[in-house]
């Protein structure tokens, strides 16, 4: 079976582990963490780095950070990974779903605009399968509206808007390193920001709200700290960063060349680059969608359909779901969208084994 990813692990990883197992610096203090959290920073281009013990701990770190509490609403994209979601609810709030567009798959900004109501705190933007979402128009909302920006940059590490990484448009930006996620610490992530004074409340968070005073605390705060060993993992993976997304530009022009007037493309919108994390195809419906799966997968090849919106899970997120908007884009791309094998190390020969069984399906 040709798996959708698998991280691309080697020497290094494993000389880093070592160094980190063997310095017995094996839980949260220790090298490497500053160095992870200062090479992710000085990358994308922010001032701080906080390294969490995963991408949703970051995300729920950021909300806290910023005061966002009960009675408060974010806005946020019916359509992505639910750990977006969710983690304004850990903080109390509010997500209020909205539609999103159909060139970026992110949130479409005039509907964002027509949600923003005196509870609205925060929009959380999320650059959906490595392409970057209409930031920038975000932020000039948010500036204009007097809100947060956070950014979920999880899918979409070293991603752009107009030439600007993805990353450095919001108060704070939330990565993942999950194993399937463009690098990996097995679970992992980080928050940025270029403020001094939340990079210090999410540290301060970070380690249950301790202040100056060692067991004297300023607020109620979490155990939200990476281990050194996963660090160890990061600091290998970031000196790769550049390769690794080199090999997917290499496999998605492949797909490109191969598929293009099959099957439609995900494509980099206008304003910016994707990084294509997934890389994706759109069927023509749902039930094309499925019987595509099911031809790839009696093929040996893996893939997944893509996030379900939230708006469909009313029990969850009933007071989520906005009357005035139809979510008519999300679902429609949700319903045929597919994500491909994508992984770094993916072979020419595989990609065209891909690619055949894609043209066999549509007897291309
Ligand atoms: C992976 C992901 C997360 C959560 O990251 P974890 O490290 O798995 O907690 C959040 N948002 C999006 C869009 C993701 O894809």
């Amino acid at each position: 079976m040709i798996p959708v990813y698998k991280p691309s692990i080697g020497k290094e990883e494993e000389e880093n582990v070592l160094k980190a197992v063997r310095s017995s610096w094996i839980s949260s203090s220790g090298e490497f963490i500053e160095r992870f959290e200062n090479g992710l920073a000085s990358y994308i281009g922010t001032k701080h780095g906080v390294a969490t013990p995963s991408g949703t701990t970051a995300l729920h770190l950021a909300f806290e950070a910023l005061g966002i509490g009960a009675g408060d609403e974010v806005i946020t994209p019916d359509l992505t990974f639910i750990a977006s979601t969710n983690s304004i609810i850990y903080s109390r709030a509010t997500p209020i779903l909205s539609d999103i567009d159909r060139e970026s798959w992110g949130l479409d900004v005039e509907k964002v605009r027509q949600k923003v109501t005196k509870k609205t705190k925060a929009v959380l933007a999320v650059h959906l399968y490595g392409n970057p979402c209409r930031i920038k128009e975000l932020r000039e909302l948010c500036d204009e509206k007097g809100i947060y920006l956070v950014e979920d940059c999880a899918e979409a590490l070293g991603a752009e808007y107009g030439g600007r990484k993805v990353g450095t448009f919001g108060e704070i930006s939330c990565f993942s390193f999950y194993g399937n996620k463009t690098i990996t610490t097995g679970e992992g992530g980080m928050a940025l920001t270029d403020s001094d004074e939340l990079s210090g409340r999410m540290l301060q968070l970070r380690n249950h709200g301790q202040g100056k005073k060692r067991y004297y605390y300023d607020f109620i705060g979490f155990n939200y700290r990476m281990t050194n060993i996963a660090a160890a993992i990061g600091v290998a993976q970031l000196s790769k960063l550049e390769n690794i997304l080199q090999k997917k530009k290499k496999i998605v022009e492949h797909y490109q060349k191969e598929l293009n007037g099959v099957i439609e493309l995900q494509r980099s919108p206008a304003f910016g680059k994707s990084t294509f994390w997934l890389f994706s195809v759109l069927a023509k419906d749902a039930a094309e969608r499925n019987s595509l799966i099911e031809h790839l997968h009696n093929k040996g090849i893996d893939t997944r359909e893509f996030f379900a919106p939230a708006h469909l899970m009313p029990k969850l997120y009933a007071g989520s779901i906005s009357k005035s908007d139809n979510y008519a884009v999300s679902t429609e791309i949700s319903e045929r969208g597919i994500n491909l094998p994508s992984y770094p190390e993916l072979t020419d020969g595989e990609v065209k084994q891909v690619t055949d069984s894609i043209k066999e399906f549509y007897g291309k």
